[in-house]
């Protein structure tokens, strides 16, 4: 086996309100590209912020979504979501939401209620999943990941777990089901735990530190809020070790899908027509009703 290096470390930049409800920084799509991190569309992060209590819950209105997947992964605060199709779930510290919005969905999404009326610290990540050209018009679906239900694999001398949220972990594999080759972890880890990582040298792959901080590769420190992603088709491990107690840090690889992509707001299919039948399809009310 050899080292997996990185090739770019990010750090965030500039925050936008998406709704009221959630502050992110986007960590692919601008200096590390679309394509370059496919089959993951986008990645925004919400760092920690503090809402005040609030009654009535801050959130995003209906809006459509169609050919991909969204998988949002909630550290602080407590999330609710509800769409077209009649799914309605929330999550909860640790869990993770993976819609998929397939053929078109009306989405809404915003703070809990109850967590809203008490107000506190909230973190969280929502990714989009592109999809196979040929899944592009799944069935829409929702699958919800549970903390304490998530597949784990215990690291050795105590040094703390990997949750499984997808794929494959030494032998392990998570419950989520994902529609081409992905692997996605939250790994805890106490201070000097260690765990190492072997994927495919081509399936894009990246790092976000969402608590603590840790030395990648015996190397290269990295703090919280800061996403890595590796070098691709050179060396095939890389290894975290944690520097602090309490070191949270989100792992994702991705076998990449290399079609074409059209893109438009909240659709994201691989034609300039399919795009257009998609805008015409929202708009004549074929993604279903949301009030
Ligand atoms: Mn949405």
């Amino acid at each position: 086996m050899s080292t997996r290096n990185i090739e770019k470390i990010l750090k965030p930049e500039s925050f936008n309100w998406v709704g009221d409800a959630f502050y992110t920084t986007s960590f692919i799509g601008r200096e590390i590209t679309r394509r370059r991190m496919d089959p993951f569309f986008a990645l925004g992060y919400n760092a920690d912020i503090h809402f005040e209590a609030k009654k009535i819950p801050r959130g995003v209105g209906a809006h459509p979504h169609k050919g991909f997947e969204t998988v949002t992964l909630a550290y602080k605060g407590n999330i609710e979501h509800e769409d077209s199709r009649g799914n309605h779930g929330v999550i909860k510290e640790g869990d993770v939401q993976w819609m998929t919005a397939g053929s078109g969905i009306l989405h809404k999404e915003h703070h809990e209620k109850e967590w809203s009326q008490a107000g506190g610290m909230f973190q969280m990540v929502q990714m989009w999943v592109n999809l196979p050209a040929k899944d592009k018009e799944t069935t829409p679906k929702y699958q919800e990941l549970i903390y304490n239900e998530m597949t784990e694999y215990p690291l050795e001398n105590n040094g703390g777990r990997v949750k499984i949220i997808a794929g494959e972990y030494k032998g392990l594999q998570g419950k989520g089901t994902t529609f081409s080759p992905i692997h996605l972890f939250n790994v805890e880890l106490n201070k000097d735990g260690f765990a190492d990582f072997t994927f495919p040298n081509d399936y894009n792959t990246a790092i976000l530190i969402i608590e603590g901080s840790v030395l990648v590769n015996d190397s290269q420190e990295m703090n919280k809020d800061s996403f890595a992603m590796f070098e691709n088709n050179v060396g095939d491990t890389f290894t975290l070790k944690a520097t602090s107690e309490k070191t949270l840090v989100l792992v994702l690889s991705g076998e990449p899908l290399n079609e074409p992509i059209a893109h438009y707001g909240p659709f994201v299919m691989n034609t300039q027509d399919q795009l257009a039948q998609a805008f015409e399809d929202f708009q004549a009310g074929k993604f279903g009703v949301l009030n």
